[in-house]
């Protein structure tokens, strides 16, 4: 195959198989019944009964966790999460610098402000750039867990400690994810966990919230999802009793046919991450000896739930080449799920952080955070690619393929200059 001339020069191309090569999430009978199912039983629940407690004990079960709250999506989850945590005017928290926007954005909503934190040079937080972010407003502490790769929650947990910051997790690439046998989502004050199309759990849209923290739990209860389900499950002798018809006065609650898809795709959940495991180690294997590609190096403590595999590029090993020249031979290979992430990338990069007064008047006169004062975050975006992790037996054939492509890529990068 190496020895057929580049797709993207006119020769054959390395995957031959017709697109698309990856669809998530998986759809079986199972879920078909049950969302058909739900449509007979009810379309909308407005208390913890039915399709919604179904899902979340098991949510709470899987994670290990007292209470689970799911939401209409991660979004509105992040958003519960803090104003729950008790997150107000002025507070602020730190995020990394490198991750999927709404991990930060809700902060905007509650009049607090995300201090963005580099990353180190696998994109996960650095804590001595935290460290040096730290003011006495600084409240919490956010771990993102990226491409569903566990940061190093044995550093991130002595440090939230040693500090006195909460910590909080958006697991929102990694359900089921663990770092030494503990799951994410379990390692601070609460999480928030998206549950949109592509995510490892997939409810279509929807999130959750899980904490063991029962006054917490009453907090997201009442952050969005108020009245019945306020008034059933907040103990009437509880200072917070008398607020559950109105709540804070948003409504978030999950669709019962998000719930009935993401209750059967957790029962797969598992297995799905078990056949992403093998495939990821397959792919990082016949990855492993090619120049300019570096896979993860992973911790021995870090299981992920591979919600992607992000290679990193070294194009000084293959004579200067740019990724994105290196990714249009990539793409002509037929490999065409290989890709940069768009969206999740150095957040200074978007105007909201860089001017949020001119869209929020709360934070008019606020300075906003300039571009390149993460250096970290913006090298590491700018020289990784993705490839989708395949949990299948019978797709073994395209990672296999795609891992040939890139291969055939590299040993041609000469004829790209
Ligand atoms: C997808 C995602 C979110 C937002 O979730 P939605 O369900 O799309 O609102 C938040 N954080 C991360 C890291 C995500 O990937």
């Amino acid at each position: 195959m190496n020895d057929s001339p580049l797709a993207l020069l006119g020769g054959e191309p390395a995957v031959t198989v017709a697109g698309p090569h990856f669809a998530w999430p998986p759809i079986e009978d199972a879920d078909r019944r049950a969302v058909a199912a739900q449509l007979e039983t009810s379309v909308s629940i407005p208390d913890r009964s039915g399709i919604v407690a179904d899902l979340e004990d098991a949510l709470a079960s899987y994670l290990g966790v007292r209470h689970v709250v799911t939401t209409c999506t991660g979004t509105a989850a992040l958003h519960s999460m803090y104003a729950a945590a008790g997150i107000g005017p002025g507070d602020e928290v730190i995020v990394p610098a490198l991750t999927f926007h709404a991990t930060a954005t809700p902060l905007f909503h509650l009049g607090a402000h995300p201090v963005l934190a580099d990353v180190d040079d696998r994109g996960q937080l650095d804590l001595e750039d935290a460290d040096r972010r730290l003011t006495a407003r600084t409240k919490a502490v956010v771990a993102a867990h990226l491409w569903g790769l566990p940061e190093d929650m044995d550093a991130l947990v002595s440090f939230a400690d040693e500090l006195e910051l909460m910590l909080l997790e958006d697991g929102s690439h990694a359900h089921g994810a663990t770092w030494n046998h503990q799951t994410v989502g379990t390692f601070g004050a609460a999480s928030a966990f998206s549950l949109n199309g592509p995510k490892p759990l997939s409810a279509g849209e929807g999130g959750l919230v899980a904490t063991d923290d029962t006054e917490l739990y009453y907090r997201v209860l009442l952050h969005g999802q108020y009245n019945k389900r306020c008034r059933r499950e907040i103990p009437a002798d509880h200072p917070l009793a008398r607020f559950a018809v109105t709540g804070m006065g948003l409504k978030l609650r999950i669709h019962p046919f998000a719930a009935a898809l993401a209750r059967t795709q957790l029962t797969r959940l598992d297995v799905h991450l078990a056949g992403r495991q093998r495939i990821a180690a397959r792919m990082c294997a016949a990855l492993d000896s090619v120049p300019g590609i570096h896979v993860p190096d992973l911790p021995t403590a870090a299981r992920p739930s591979w919600y992607a595999l992000p290679l990193h590029y070294e194009r000084a090993e293959l004579g200067g080449l740019p990724l994105e020249r290196f990714l249009d031979a990539v793409h002509a290979e037929g490999a065409k799920e290989a890709d940069q992430p768009g969206s999740t990338c150095p957040l200074v990069t978007h105007p909201l952080f860089q001017a949020p007064g001119d869209l929020l008047p709360g934070y008019a006169g606020r300075q906003g955070t300039a571009a390149g004062a993460f250096p970290a975050a913006e090298y590491v975006h700018a020289t990784t690619f993705k490839l989708p992790v395949w949990h299948r037996e019978e797709d073994v054939h395209l990672a296999d393929a795609y891992a040939a492509a890139i291969a055939k890529v590299a040993s041609h990068a000469k004829d790209l200059m």
